[in-house]
């Protein structure tokens, strides 16, 4: 049987660097989910679509192709768009997409089938509540909102894409509550799921943590 490890939690809180070194030092196959949401952005985005366009939408969905390759690279439609998925437009319009049903219903089981015959170490908004409700173990990784402004502040520094403090706090209000919000697969913590809080820790502090609950499970 494949082992599960699910992580969840907003925006901004490490989850993508914290989840890639997990499954490096753990040998799981690591996906990101979120950049599978933000393909189907970007595609819509690249074709003028608006979120409320269904048909338009519906045809976008029936012939992409997303492959999550190592090292975060992403190609959509046999181009890579490892960089374009991460820019401030695709973060702008990509909570609208992930709130349709027709997308959630194409990707949620393109990501069950990557957990079928794999150990794997998914991160996302959904993984532990409606992909993969029964992994073996469930993080929900949290993380004070300024803090989690100021970290995507200084990534977007580090990746030369200008914008202000305020105008990615801002950013990052708007898309949390758009995923706490939505109809669908909202974020939300389940009981079962262990709460992280990474406000006041390092990354290896996190990824230590979560790596004695994978290890007490494997050993149960
Ligand atoms: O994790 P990341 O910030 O790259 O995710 C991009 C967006 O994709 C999120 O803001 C969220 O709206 C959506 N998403 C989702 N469900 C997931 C993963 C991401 O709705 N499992």
């Amino acid at each position: 049987m494949a082992f599960i490890v699910a992580i969840d939690g907003p925006a901004g809180t490490g989850k993508g660097t914290v989840t890639k070194i997990l499954a490096k030092r753990n040998g799981f196959i690591y996906i990101d989910t979120g950049a599978m949401y933000r393909c189907v952005t970007l595609e819509c985005i690249n074709r003028g679509i608006l979120p409320n366009e269904t048909k338009k939408i519906n045809e976008v969905l029936e012939n992409i192709d997303i492959k999550l390759m190592p090292d975060s690279v992403v190609f959509l439609n046999g181009k890579d768009v490892s960089e374009e998925i991460r820019t401030p437009n695709v973060d702008k319009f990509v909570a609208k997409f992930a709130e349709l049903k027709e997308v959630r219903d194409k990707l949620t089981p393109i990501q069950q089938a990557m957990g079928k015959n794999a150990d794997v170490i998914m991160e996302g908004r959904d993984i532990g509540t409606v992909v993969f409700p029964n992994a073996d173990v469930k993080i929900f990784l949290d993380c004070a909102l300024e803090e989690r402004a100021n970290r995507r502040y200084k990534q977007n520094l580090e990746k030369g894409i200008e914008q202000s403090y305020q105008e990615v706090l801002k950013a990052i209000v708007e898309r949390h509550r758009l995923e706490t919000e939505r109809e669908i697969a909202p974020l939300t913590k389940t009981e079962d799921a262990i709460l992280v809080d990474s406000t006041d820790m390092t990354i290896e502090e996190v990824v230590n943590t979560i790596e004695e609950v994978i290890r007490r499970k494997n050993n149960d």
